[in-house]
């Protein structure tokens, strides 16, 4: 094949992975010498505590695309180059180092990356270089997807419906890369490879290990594996947190370990044969896109609600919401699911979807706290944290976000726990001190009877919190905090 460029180098940030990524095929095919960098950027990193579970698995599945590339370059010695600090300093400098030509990486559309990308791109520009981006992490993206008027769909179902209608094999079409891959170069002589230990980026190991949760390509297929075995009763069991019912693959999304083609395809063709489940997991796949294209076409929704109405809302402040949200923070409100969640999220960095539903509502609708703490404490702690996903997540639990639960829809926390937790499962494997607790009990302890407390070894306020909120009066206060938006679209 006649290339047009001598060399590439393309840049992984949210692909951790060599099959199917659309940044690497496009090098690959563009480039007739190509090398593949990841940057630590320390724009991200510095912030962050020393030891975050992301950092570790991003580490992780970057050790597997190094040792991949050694197996599919068939010159001997390809590595993956890594460097730590901020981006657009990092991928200059190499770009120069190498003397390639352009450098291509896959789309971020995160605010804060096309500022970055923006810089990337002016500097490589004045080095005569140029930057090439592709879409790789979303089937649709941007404006692929506009209503008959052009506009973009600030509803799901209209949304799923023309997404489905528009999907077809060539959307999720694998991008091949091993017959590809003789263009793949080892690093010259002084350009560093490998990757960091940990320790070397100034991060310490987490509990990673011990959590279900393998990293890399490979983890991203064992999960799949598992997945497809039970993909059919998804519809059925996936709002169950104490049930091993959704896929648990979002991580993988998040930074690309898994591509979305390849779970669309699987979905979209078990839909197709009459899995409910397959249909309904495809779904979800398909709320990932629109949150995204949500985030594309109004970026205001990072700092302010989608519906402005929403933001003349008057949240709890001062030392009453912060003594509130530190219970929630720590999962001591006295509501069990709550709690349980909470530790959930704070011992593994995951949360089941009802679960961020349940405390994501009961943060702002039952404490009265403004949505935007919530979703900077699950941005500190999910794995999977995705800006899109979460914000459009924590929009809908407070309904100022694009087709959000209405407003005056409030989450009974009890009725939640009995209905999705009913034998208890799920919260006794996080709260153990109410192990004992019979399963009427188990969702209210503080209702119980002085006798079932003291057989189970509880005293409310020493083992376990009394509400720190009655349900029925912080209904009656939301429902009166939330008549400023009466009206309002
Ligand atoms: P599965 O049920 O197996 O779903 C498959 C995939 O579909 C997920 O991995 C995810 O990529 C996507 N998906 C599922 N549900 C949604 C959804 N409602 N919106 C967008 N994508 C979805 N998801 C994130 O990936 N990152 C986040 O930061 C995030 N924050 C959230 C915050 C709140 C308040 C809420 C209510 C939801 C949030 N979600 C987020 C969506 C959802 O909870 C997780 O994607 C899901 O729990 C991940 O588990 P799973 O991979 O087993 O999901």
């Amino acid at each position: 094949m006649d290339k047009a460029l001598d060399s590439v180098l393309v840049w992984l940030r949210r692909d951790l992975r060599l099959d199917d990524n659309a940044a690497l095929h496009r090098g690959l095919t563009i480039g007739r010498r190509v090398w593949c960098v990841f940057v630590f950027d320390t724009d991200i990193l510095d912030p962050l505590p020393r030891r975050d579970r992301r950092v570790e698995f991003i580490r992780d599945s970057l050790a597997e695309v190094d040792a991949g590339l050694a197996d599919l370059g068939s010159a001997g010695g390809v590595r993956l180059l890594v460097r730590h600090g901020r981006a657009v300093e990092q991928i200059t400098s190499l770009a120069e180092a190498l003397g390639v030509d352009a450098v291509v990486a896959s789309h971020d559309d995160e605010p804060a990356a096309l500022a970055r990308d923006e810089a990337v791109r002016e500097a490589l520009r004045r080095q005569g270089r140029a930057f090439h981006t592709v879409k790789d992490h979303v089937v649709f993206e941007r404006s692929e997807l506009l209503t008959q008027a052009g506009a973009p769909y600030g509803v799901f179902t209209p949304y799923k419906k023309a997404w489905l209608a528009k999907v077809d094999d060539f959307y999720l079409k694998a991008y091949p890369i091993a017959r590809h891959a003789a263009a793949l170069a080892p690093p010259p002589a002084g350009i560093e490879a490998g990757v960091p230990e940990l320790a070397e980026i100034g991060f310490e190991a987490t509990n990673l290990q011990q959590l279900q949760l393998p990293s890399g390509a490979s983890g991203a297929a064992t999960l799949l594996d598992q997945f497809l075995q039970r993909i059919d009763d998804y519809d059925e069991q996936r709002n169950y947190p104490g049930r091993r019912g959704t896929s648990y693959l979002s991580v993988h999304l998040r930074f690309g370990t898994v591509s979305i083609r390849r779970l669309a395809r699987e979905a979209r063709t078990r839909a197709a044969a009459g899995s409910t489940g397959a249909a309904s997991w495809l779904s979800e796949l398909i709320w990932r896109d629109f949150y995204h294209q949500v985030l594309h076409h109004h970026p205001h929704v990072v700092d302010a609600s989608f519906r402005p109405a929403y933001d003349r809302i008057a949240w709890e402040s001062g030392a009453l919401a912060e003594s509130r949200f530190a219970a929630w923070c720590e999962g001591r409100t006295g509501y069990p699911l709550v709690d349980a969640a909470m530790a959930q999220i704070n011992q593994t960095g995951y949360m089941h979807n009802r679960l961020r539903m349940v405390v994501a509502s009961f943060l702002v609708k039952d404490l009265g706290i403004d949505w935007r703490w919530g979703e900077r404490y699950f941005a500190r702690q999910l794995n999977d944290y995705d800006l899109a996903a979460n914000n459009g997540g924590w929009q809908w639990a407070s309904s100022s976000g694009c087709d959000a639960q209405p407003w005056f829809r409030i989450f009974n926390p009890t009725a939640q726990s009995r209905k999705f937790d009913p034998d208890g499962r799920f919260i006794r494997r996080y709260l153990p001190q109410l192990a004992k607790l019979p399963d009427a009990a188990l969702h209210e302890p503080a209702q119980a009877a002085p006798a079932v407390l003291a057989a189970a070894g509880i005293e409310i306020g020493r083992d376990y919190p009394a509400p720190i909120v009655d349900h029925a009066e912080a209904r009656q206060h939301t429902l009166q905090r939330y008549a400023v938006v009466k009206g309002a679209g």
